[in-house]
């Protein structure tokens, strides 16, 4: 989401946590959107549109009983939000042709049972490079890295930290103008959650609180800018960016990653035939 710049400075995040029995309920929406976001993963190749994608996304949605959450979301035209290459997120999905060497990132949100599943990924198309290989695989570490962060008692700093200083140590630039969010019923809900940030700095973690984390790494320099279509963000200097993102539950035993999907032995080989995917 765009961070609001006013926002944490004046008022305090009317942060909506969650009883065990909401927890189950976005147990059962974050693993719907995250099996809708696998099955997106091995059906992307070169020479499919990013419309697309997005039809079979939101026929997935729909034939399991749930909304397509970004679907009219603010104006929002599209199920997914489609960014390759320079597009950093909120792209939207079109006849653009994927070609080899692309990099996609798909950010898809599902509605079931009045709460909200929020993930995202990028996927390499076909072969791709090296180093936009990296650039992937450090986006989900700054992910994985921000994910243990989330206990009782640390602080959003501490998850932002960890993603930010990861990136750096690799060279990125941490993505500024757009932060994670708590979700539940609604999909944005407090706090803003930068990956940027001061260990043991900003609000206090606490039981029963979700979160969405989404780091957005660029290769490149942080700055964005935004598109005519009023939604298209992209880096200013053109070069590539990644984003990964999982709706994440705290408990009393830590962080539950509620829109990680285990995949039988099967799928797993099929993910691994597919190029750049460990
Ligand atoms: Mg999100």
């Amino acid at each position: 989401m765009k961070v609001d710049c006013l926002g944490p400075a004046i008022v305090q995040p009317m942060i909506i946590g969650k009883s065990q029995k909401e927890i189950d309920k976005m147990r059962a929406s974050g693993q719907l959107v995250g099996r809708v976001l696998r099955e997106l993963r091995t059906m992307v190749g070169p020479g499919m549109t990013t419309l697309e994608v997005d039809q079979a996304a939101e026929k997935m949605i729909r034939d399991a009983g749930a909304f397509p959450t970004f679907k009219g979301y603010n104006g929002f035209p599209f199920s997914i939000c489609a960014s390759v290459n320079e597009q950093v997120v909120h792209g939207f999905p079109s006849a653009y042709l994927l070609k080899d060497g692309d990099i996609f990132s798909i950010d898809v949100g599902v509605t079931l049972d009045g709460f909200v599943g929020d993930t995202a990924a990028t996927i390499p198309v076909g072969t791709v490079g090296e180093e936009l290989k990296k650039l992937i695989r450090v986006t989900e570490e700054c992910l994985d890295l921000a994910i243990e962060q989330c206990w009782p008692g640390r602080h959003l700093g501490d998850i932002g930290y960890a993603v930010q200083s990861h990136a750096e140590a690799h060279g990125y630039s941490i993505v500024r103008d757009y932060v994670g969010h708590g979700i539940g019923r609604r999909m944005h809900e407090d706090p803003q959650i930068p990956n940027y940030g001061k260990p043991g700095k900003g609000v206090k973690i606490k039981k029963g609180y979700v979160f969405a984390i989404e780091p957005m790494v660029n290769m490149g320099s942080l700055h964005t800018k935004t598109l005519k279509d009023g939604w298209t963000v992209v880096t200013v200097d053109g070069q590539p960016s990644a984003h990964s993102e999982h709706t994440v539950a705290i408990t009393e035993e830590g962080p539950e990653v509620l829109t990680l999907v285990r995949s039988s032995p099967a799928v797993k080989e099929k993910l691994a035939g597919l190029a750049g995917v460990a």
